[in-house]
């Protein structure tokens, strides 16, 4: 077994603390890598706070994971020491399903193995995640991360540049649309980048007035305060999309009135409790509500080498893992600036 030092949460009511354990040996399929750096997500919050199911503790979270290659399994291919890697929220799935079959390990039937706050395959030994100095994942679930980027910006491209990717890819979403982001934080500023690269008429819709600079820096071409009434009945039956990516409570049917004819909200934000929606906001208009999931282990590779071509990175803020405490209380508080990310050396 492989010694391991990490951050952990002992259970949703203590404060993240160093916490020791072990990972298992490099199997011949299976990569190791020295985590650099590792992004800080509003689920990694979700999910030690138990807000979506009872998570399983001790819990280390982190699933936008940034390292270099130390060690390989006597079957691996893909990868050499010294490359660098990364993963995200899987570090496995069934492989043979219909859906796997088809890239979309995030869909598999038989539920695929997320990072940590999970199960390996044999539904026993718990997954820890990126909070931690080293890591061990099957070759099928480690992408190849471009040395030319800000690796540390590259983190949250993991988890909120895949989930913001894959739906705007899926739906299409380009030239001649006119995209709304619900919520610039970690999600949203990404949405942002990936909807005006993709040639989307893009504006943001934000709870915080005082993100408009940015959003229009990020290359938003309007910004609307939600809690402006004039502004959001002017923007009424305005958007072909709404890239939902908030992740509290909110009034879904409002945000509907927002969308035109035959428009579509694709929720990606995941609030605890379930939402009320008026079936009226969707038959007036044929509108859709949908959501997406993270996106496919090939489909990530293809972001990143997006991103690697087109120079996307995430907006960062780099912390010491001792500030994760309070990095989450101004996650809480819709203050991210957009995405923290521990650099693992302070660990
Ligand atoms: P984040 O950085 O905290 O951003 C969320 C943003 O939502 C905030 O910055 C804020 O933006 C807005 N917001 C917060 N509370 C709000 C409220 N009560 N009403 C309206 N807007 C509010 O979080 P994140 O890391 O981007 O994650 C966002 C959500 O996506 C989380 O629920 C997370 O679990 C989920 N997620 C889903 C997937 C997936 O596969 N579908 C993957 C990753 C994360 P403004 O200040 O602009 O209003
Ligand atoms: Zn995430």
């Amino acid at each position: 077994m492989i010694a391991t030092k990490g951050y952990a949460a002992q259970s949703p009511e203590t404060d993240m603390a160093p916490w020791s354990f072990e990972r298992r040996e490099v199997g011949p399929h299976d990569v190791q890598f020295d985590i650099l750096f590792c992004g800080v997500c509003h689920s990694d919050l979700h999910q030690i706070k138990n807000d979506w199911f009872p998570g399983i503790f001790p819990m280390v979270p982190g699933h936008e994971i940034v390292g270099r290659v130390i060690k390989v399994g006597d079957h691996v291919t893909r990868f050499k020491v010294g490359d660098i890697a990364g993963t995200g929220c899987m570090v496995d799935s069934c492989q043979v399903c219909e859906n796997c079959k088809q890239d979309l390990e995030q869909y598999c039937l038989k539920g695929s193995t997320q990072t940590y706050n999970s199960y390996e395959r044999d539904g026993i030994t718990p997954t820890y995640g990126g909070y931690s100095n080293t890591i061990v994942v099957r070759e099928e679930f480690v992408l190849h991360i471009s040395d030319k980027l800000n690796l540390a910006a590259v983190a949250p491209l993991l988890c909120a540049g895949i989930t913001t990717y894959s739906p705007l890819r899926h739906w299409k979403v380009g030239k001649g649309h006119k995209l709304a982001v619900l919520g610039l934080g970690g999600l949203g500023h990404m949405g942002v980048k990936f909807g005006v690269a993709f040639g989307a008429e893009v504006t943001v819709l934000s709870t915080s007035p005082k993100k408009e600079a940015d959003a229009l820096k990020l290359g938003a071409h309007q910004f609307i305060v939600t809690n402006d009434e004039a502004q959001l009945k002017a923007a009424r039956g305005s958007f072909d999309f709404i890239l939902d990516t908030v992740s509290a409570e909110h009034d879904y049917s409002m945000y509907l009135s927002l969308l035109k004819t035959d428009g579509t909200m694709i929720c990606v934000g995941a609030p605890s409790k379930p939402a009320q929606v008026s079936v009226f906001s969707l038959l007036g208009g044929r509108k859709s509500l949908a959501g997406s999931g993270i996106g496919g282990i090939a489909e990530t590779q293809e972001m990143l080498d997006y991103c690697a071509e087109n120079n996307i990175v995430s907006d960062i803020e780099m912390i010491d893992i001792k500030d994760i405490q309070s990095a989450y209380d101004r996650m809480l508080k819709g203050d991210v600036r957009y995405r923290f990310v521990i650099d693992m050396a302070t660990l």
